[in-house]
């Protein structure tokens, strides 16, 4: 079946090549997708602009609400045969992709209910003026997103650019974008109509890129490496497109000796293991502070050792790296951190009968992981804790925005002043006090300080993300 979704139609790439999909359990390829380049993201590019100056660019938001409230409840109707599809894509446990298909539904929902609650103003000014600022789309709109979750992420970023009245070009992750292919089948059965929403797949470097040097679109928005964040804002520069980067993180987890450590415990462990840790809010960082150090990490020591690692169907804590390049990436950090003399505490447990092609990481615990340290400081994307102790209130703020990033923090307390001091002084977009949230909340504005990227996704500031404003004066005498 064709992957490309231009103007309501699948069709093969302009140039007949495609791409094979494979199963990160074993290493073998079972699909392929279409190689999308530069011509297929003109032909999507041009789609995009013609439902803008037709159907879906006269809609009225509440019509674009209901179709979006529709897809949702479409999306909830398909929910198990979508987490197959993306769970035998990105090898995540079945739970873990369940849940990811109902937050998809919950984008829908959420930004389907608040296409029509968007306002504009009506500015005082000179008399017999009438002043009014409106909320308008950006018009085409880029977005390109990774492997890690790629449903959620097909709702986090479509959603309230689509609840808007942008026309989007969505070119998934070339390594899992095969849930996206059916939510895209679905949109259009809830009646999204031609070209509001089209799919190029294909490499980054080649639809990727086209896609955002694009001088017909007027907004992009990208999650994925720090790396091609910067190529992607310097091309979009070049045509003074605005962009929304989410590019990561290595969040800090910060426990103070008055913390309960039996409720951090089972929240500090999933929020590194979760999705293999491949997930850019991750809490990668486990700061403790001296007194309770020893006594902390050896309480993740033995969690860490009960975490299992296994294929989707076996529906463990852990599933495979997504491929073979992010595998042998995870594995240089532990291999390395190891060679360095940085001491490991302790691994999970890989189940027995996997595929020795597979691409399973038994998760990592390390201790007193120098400051310095490339485990200290840069992103893995895996399953791996760097643990480190820290003095004092002032130590812990030093080490915790002592990195490149400014995702996420958790904070570990229970002194409602610290909590406050804390929450004031950590550069991360989000601060999570006594609990931690990867992932999930549609409600709570998304995205990061310094290195992680800019902009916000999720929430009502997402909307006006993916929207600007217009000031018109009518000057009636
Ligand atoms: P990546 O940044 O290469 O890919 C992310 C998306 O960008 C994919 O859809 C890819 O096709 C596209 N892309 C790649 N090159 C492009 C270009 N030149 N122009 C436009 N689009 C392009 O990420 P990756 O190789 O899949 O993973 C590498 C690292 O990125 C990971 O180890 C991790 O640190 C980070 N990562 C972060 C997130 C996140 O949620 N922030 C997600 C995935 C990966």
């Amino acid at each position: 079946m064709p992957t490309i979704l231009i103007d309501g139609q699948w069709r093969s790439a302009v140039n007949g090549q495609t791409i094979a999909v494979l199963n990160p359990c074993d290493g073998k390829p079972f699909t392929t997708i279409d190689r999308g380049t530069q011509a297929d993201i003109d032909l999507a590019v041009e789609a995009a602009q013609r439902a803008l100056d037709g159907a879906w660019g006269r809609m009225t938001a509440t019509e674009r609400g209901r179709i979006m409230i529709r897809f949702g409840e479409l999306i909830l109707k398909h929910a198990e045969e979508i987490a197959q599809i993306e769970a035998r894509d990105t090898g995540k446990p079945m739970t873990v992709a369940r849940n990811d298909i109902i937050a998809v539904a919950r984008y829908f929902e959420f930004y389907g209910g608040a296409a029509d609650k968007v306002h504009g103003q009506q500015i005082p000014y000179m008399n017999g003026y009438n002043v009014q600022v409106v909320r308008v789309p950006h018009g085409v709109t880029a977005h390109i997103i990774p492997w890690n979750y790629p449903a959620q992420m097909f709702g986090r970023t479509l959603a309230p650019a689509l609840a808007m009245g942008n026309a989007a070009v969505l070119k998934p992750s070339e390594d899992a974008c095969l849930s996206g292919l059916r939510l895209a089948e679905l949109a259009m059965e809830a009646g999204l109509p031609p070209g509001a929403l089209n799919v190029v797949t294909g490499y980054g470097h080649e639809a990727g890129a086209a896609l955002t040097a694009h001088t017909g679109i007027n907004f992009a928005t990208f999650t994925g490496s720090p790396e091609v964040g910067v190529m992607v804002q310097e091309s979009t520069a070049k045509n003074s497109v605005p962009c929304v980067l989410e590019l990561g993180g290595k969040s800090p987890q910060i426990v103070f000796n008055d913390a309960d450590l039996d409720k951090a415990l089972p929240i500090i462990v999933k929020a590194i293991t979760q999705n293999a840790g491949q997930t850019c809010s991750a809490g990668s960082r486990l700061l403790v502070q001296k007194d309770i150090y020893e006594k902390f990490t050896g309480m993740v020591a033995e969690a860490f050792k009960k975490v299992k690692v296994g294929a989707p169907e076996m529906d463990l804590d852990c599933g495979p790296i997504v491929n073979k390049k992010q595998f042998e990436r995870v594995n240089g950090f532990i291999e390395e951190s190891i060679a360095t003399g940085v001491p490991l505490l302790a691994r999970g447990a890989l189940a027995e009968g996997l595929s020795k092609d597979g691409y399973y990481v038994a998760p990592a615990l390390f201790g007193a992981v120098p400051r310095d340290h490339k485990l200290a400081c840069k992103e893995v994307f895996g399953p791996v804790l760097a643990a480190m102790p820290f003095d004092d209130e002032e130590d812990a703020v030093r080490l915790a925005n002592a990195t490149e990033f400014g995702l996420v923090s958790g904070v570990w307390t229970e002194n409602g002043g610290r909590q406050q001091r804390m929450a004031q002084r950590l550069h991360t977009g989000q601060v999570f006090i006594n609990c931690y949230g990867a992932g999930g909340g549609v409600e709570l504005p998304f995205g990061g300080m310094k290195r992680s990227g800019h902009g916000r996704e999720k929430g009502f500031l997402a909307l006006e993300e993916m929207s600007t404003t217009k000031t018109v004066v009518l000057h009636h005498g």
